[in-house]
């Protein structure tokens, strides 16, 4: 998926968890988190929007692990996830990363290449339902996920 797409995806799933779970709600820097962590996987990747504003730990990444391999993986998310829980940075920005990046997963499994989930195991897993990255399909979840936002958000924020 392309970052315009995670970046959507992040903000649907972080106004997702605040609308259904009541929690961080009114919380701009939890869904911020969201935003930031639904791009933080892609960082093995040079040409995407944080692998350009990070080049060197981004080509690292990639010389040393591949692309969709170690940053697309549950034990990525589980090791940043405990290393920022022990330090003073705020639960809902841990929160809000956490659920970013796990949308950003959701999203890369629904596309032909899919993740290395389980990541060192090489198994590639992909959803029952795919597309290609930047295709048409992509586009129709995108305006999706943008008008969920949207309605939800009119609903929290707004109403
Ligand atoms: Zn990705």
């Amino acid at each position: 998926m392309t970052g315009k797409t995670h970046l959507i995806g992040g903000l649907t799933a972080g106004i997702a968890v605040q609308y259904f779970t009541g929690h961080y709600t009114q919380d701009l820097l939890f869904l911020a988190s969201c935003t930031a962590g639904s791009l933080l996987p892609d960082i093995c990747h040079g040409g995407s929007k944080i692998g350009r504003k990070l080049p060197i730990i981004s080509h690292l990444i990639r010389f040393l692990f591949g692309h969709r391999t170690v940053t697309h993986s549950l034990l990525f998310m589980v090791i940043l996830g405990a290393i920022l829980s022990s330090t003073p940075v705020p639960a809902s920005i841990t929160a809000g990363i956490i659920i970013g990046m796990a949308s950003h997963l959701l999203l890369d499994a629904a596309t032909a290449r899919g993740i290395a989930l389980l990541w060192p195991l090489t198994l590639k897993i992909r959803l029952p339902i795919y597309t290609h990255t930047g295709g048409v399909i992509e586009h129709v979840v995108m305006a999706l996920m943008i008008v969920a936002t949207g309605y939800i958000g009119y609903q929290m924020y707004i109403f």
